[in-house]
This record gives C-alpha cells, sequence and structure tokens, in this order.
C-alpha cells in the first residue's frame, strides 16, 4: 500500500518521540508499505514562534508570519528524516515548497491549489522515506505560506489525494474520533467509522482532530483518512464514505467551540438592504461570519441582528460594525466573548425527528440559556454561555446515550419520514 502518515505535534514534541515516530514509519515500510511522511512543528513551537512575533510587533506582517511560523515544521522534517536514517532506512526531508505544493496569496490561511507529486514519488521510487514539512506550502511568487492551525492534516490529505495513496494515516494524541473531546468527557467513545459529511461538521463545529479543509479533501479525492495514536496500536477511526449503519445513528457526536464572539447591532432601522450592507462590509474586511439570527421589534420598525465570528476576528469585526451601524443609524453595537457554540452531529437527523427539541429540553432541565441557535440537516448549535459549555456538553452525552455502542441507542422520539428537515 501507499500509505501518508501525518504526526502532529505531540506525536513529535520531543526527541524520544521523533524516535519513535521514525520507528514506526520503518515499520510500516518493513511490512511492505510505500511510506511517505508529513509532520508538525514539534508541540508549543506554533505558539512560540507567534508568541515571538508579538514582542516585536503589535500587528505583526503575515507575510513575515508564515516565514517565521513555517520556521517549526522544517525542524521537525529534519529531525525525523535523520532519525529515520539512524534506523538505516534513506529518508529526506523536504519543505512545502520543494514537495511541490502551491496554494493561493492568503498568507496565515492560505488554500491548496495544486501538488505537484512529481519529487515525493521519486524520492519513493529511489527508496527515500520523504518527510514532508506540514502546514506550508508556496503561494504566487514564491513566498511561503502556511494553511491555518492545524493545517498539517491538510497537507497530509491532500498530499494523500495528489499522490493516489491507498491511506492517509493521523497520528494525534488521542486514538482516534470520540463521540466528543475525550478530554472533556471521559465516557466519550470511540466511533470505528464516521462519514466525511459527520466528520466535516465536527470539524467545522470546533473538534481540533481533525483541520475542517483536510476533510474536505479527503471527501473531495475519496481518501480513507485514518486517525490513530502514535503512542499506542490501538485501531483507531476509519473518516470514509456514508453507508446505512450510519444512517441509524440519530446523533453520532458533540462538538463545542469557545472561540467565538457575539456581536449584536442594536435597534437597527427594518428596511430592506440593511443587512446586505452590513454583511459586504465585514465581508470585505475579509471576516467570516458564522451564524446570524435578526429579531424585529414588536412594532416592526427596528431589529437587532446578532451574529457570530471567530474571537481572533472580533476587533476588527466590531470596528468594522460600528463604522457601518453609525451609518445606518443603529443605536449601537454590543459584543459578547463569553460565549460558546454547542453543537450535535448526526446524519441520522435528516430521517428522524425530535432531535432539536431534545437538545432544548436537555439545556432547559440544566438550567442553560440559549442565545442563538441553527441548523442544518445534519447539526444542530446552539450558543450558550462559555461558563455552561463543559456542562452542556456532559449532559447532552448523557441523553442522546452517546456512551453505547453504536445502533443501541433509545429510538428518537417520533421517526422515520426521509424528507430533509426532519429535527424539530
Ligand atoms: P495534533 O497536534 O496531533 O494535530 P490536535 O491537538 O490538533 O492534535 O487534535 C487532537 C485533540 O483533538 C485531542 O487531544 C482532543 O482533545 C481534541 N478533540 C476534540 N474533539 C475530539 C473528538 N471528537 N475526538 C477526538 N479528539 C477530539
Ligand atoms: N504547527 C501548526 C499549528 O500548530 C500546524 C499543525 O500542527 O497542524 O497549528
Ligand atoms: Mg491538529
Amino acid at each position: 500500500m501507499l500509505i501518508v502518515q501525518k504526526y502532529g505535534g505531540t506525536s513529535v514534541g520531543n526527541i524520544d518521540r521523533i524516535k519513535n515516530v521514525a520507528r514506526r514509519a520503518v515499520r510500516s515500510r518493513k511490512q511492505g508499505n510505500r511510506v511517505v511522511v508529513v509532520v508538525s512543528a514539534m508541540s508549543g513551537e506554533t505558539d512560540k514562534l507567534i508568541g515571538l512575533a508579538k514582542q516585536v510587533s503589535d500587528s505583526p506582517e503575515e507575510r513575515e508570519m508564515d516565514m517565521l511560523m513555517s520556521s517549526g515544521e522544517r525542524i521537525s522534517s529534519a529531525l525525523t528524516a535523520l532519525a529515520i536514517e539512524a534506523l538505516g532506512v534513506k529518508s529526506m526531508s523536504l519543505t512545502g515548497r520543494q514537495a511541490g505544493i502551491s496554494t493561493d496569496a492568503a498568507h496565515t490561511k492560505a488554500r491548496i491549489t495544486g501538488i505537484a507529486g512529481d519529487r515525493i514519488l521519486e524520492a519513493l521510487n529511489q527508496g527515500y522515506i520523504p518527510v514532508i514539512a506540514g502546514f506550508q506550502g508556496m503561494g504566487p511568487g514564491s513566498d511561503v505560506t502556511t494553511l491555518g492551525r492545524g493545517g498539517s492534516d491538510t497537507s497530509a490529505v491532500a498530499i494523500a489525494a495528489a499522490i493516489r495513496a491507498d491511506l492517509c494515516e493521523i497520528y494525534t494524541d488521542v486514538d482516534g474520533v470520540y463521540t466528543t473531546d475525550p478530554n472533556m468527557v471521559p465516557k466519550a467513545r470511540k466511533l470505528d467509522r464516521i462519514s466525511y459529511d459527520e466528520m466535516l461538521e465536527m470539524a467545522s463545529l470546533g473538534a481540533k482532530v481533525l483541520q475542517t479543509r483536510s476533510v474536505e479533501f479527503a471527501k473531495n479525492y475519496n481518501v480513507p483518512v485514518l486517525v490513530l495514536s502514535s503512542f499506542n496500536d490501538n485501531p483507531g477511526t476509519l473518516v470514509t464514505k456514508e453507508d446505512e449503519q450510519m444512517e441509524k445513528v440519530v446523533v453520532a457526536g458533540i462538538a463545542y467551540d469557545k472561540n467565538q464572539s457575539k456581536i449584536t447591532v442594536v435597534n437597527v432601522p427594518d428596511r430592506p438592504g440593511i443587512a446586505a450592507e452590513m454583511f459586504r462590509g465585514l465581508a470585505k474586511a475579509n471576516i467570516n461570519v458564522d451564524m446570524i439570527v435578526q429579531n424585529i421589534s414588536s412594532d416592526g420598525r427596528f431589529a437587532d441582528i446578532s451574529f457570530t465570528v471567530p474571537k481572533t476576528d472580533s476587533d476588527k469585526a466590531t470596528r468594522t460594525t460600528e463604522k457601518i451601524a453609525g451609518k445606518l443609524g443603529a443605536k449601537g453595537v454590543d459584543r459578547r466573548d463569553d460565549i460558546a457554540k454547542v453543537s450535535i452531529v448526526g446524519v441520522g437527523m435528516r430521517s428522524h425527528s425530535g432531535v432539536a427539541s431534545k437538545m432544548f429540553d436537555t439545556l432547559a432541565a440544566h438550567g442553560i440559556n440559549i442565545l442563538m441557535i441553527s441548523t442544518s440537516e445534519i447539526k444542530v448549535s446552539c450558543v450558550i454561555e462559555n461558563m455552561y459549555t463543559e456542562l452542556a456538553v456532559r449532559v447532552l452525552h448523557d441523553a442522546f446515550e452517546l456512551e453505547k455502542p453504536m445502533g443501541q441507542e433509545a429510538p428518537p422520539a417520533k421517526s422515520k419520514t426521509r424528507s430533509g428537515r426532519k429535527k424539530a
């Protein structure tokens, strides 16, 4: 088999662990596989580099940030290649650029636009284990770019797609994808398999075990992804195409995201074009808006518009919104950073009703107030106060009986019509 193995920050966190990674790569090769390794920076390294930049500048240039941050993965890739060589197997480290990874120009959150896999394949054919620095690529004009936090997952899956690997193994500090973050809920249960769509929702709703874009690549190019631990040989979780068995499970998992802020524009005149103008301004400022809720006053003359943005963008979003709100004649702009989004995810929601109401009932029964709600075909998200995040995740995990193995949970309230939105 042709296998891409990605090792995350914890897995290459110190020299002993790097040696462990080398042994694993060599073992897989001795089992007859052709192996390509992708590594993250040693754990804590990327944060440390960002910290250094902040000591030099209040708003560091993004181009320079990419130059700086990409160095973490260079170090771990060279050390890993050396460790493999020390075991008597030829190995060669490659930067993102040397590996042929092209991206767009969006520094610090670049998207991969293409991968010329020839250098990787050539190295493999010459008997090397290529060790590629994750998280980075080359933008137009040969500048180094990085792919956003957690981006080594995306490097690995995109490389797997480009060289048509049979499997992409993601080695991390937990041994698979769980029903929710096992570091928060000890009762969380490891899933044998999860569909691309469910994993995509889980990732984009905060489960950081895989970067969202890596799952997009996996889905689009049909790359089987196996999430597993580099510290043991437990079977991991296969991220794969949906099958009928998965549809029977109503809620597959729960995700949470504490990295959002809620911004509310208060008492904006309610007339056509207001929302368009506001969100046009935010889009121009390159701010990703997530949930949006609008309430109209009882006399219909004013509206409150609330939305969420990533915390990293919330200063910029508040400034931009205040400017637009002033122009539109709104009463003011409120911002809350003490919020979290908790979401339940499952492809089975398409064909079962009663799911959203069970979520709301459960939160209510524990005195947790819901600030915003949004749904899609396979998820329900609630924004709540940050301090209740852990409680909310735990009680929802209990309410949906996620600790029980697949297919054994109690039947949902009402069910069976296969007609799209049946959750409430
Ligand atoms: P790496 O450094 O290997 O890329 P990350 O820290 O990015 O690892 O991702 C692994 C972490 O993801 C786990 O330690 C866990 O706390 C978190 N996580 C969140 N949700 C889940 C989930 N549903 N299943 C497994 N891990 C999860
Ligand atoms: N080192 C980068 C980060 O910490 C990329 C990664 O680990 O995937 O975000
Ligand atoms: Mg990660």
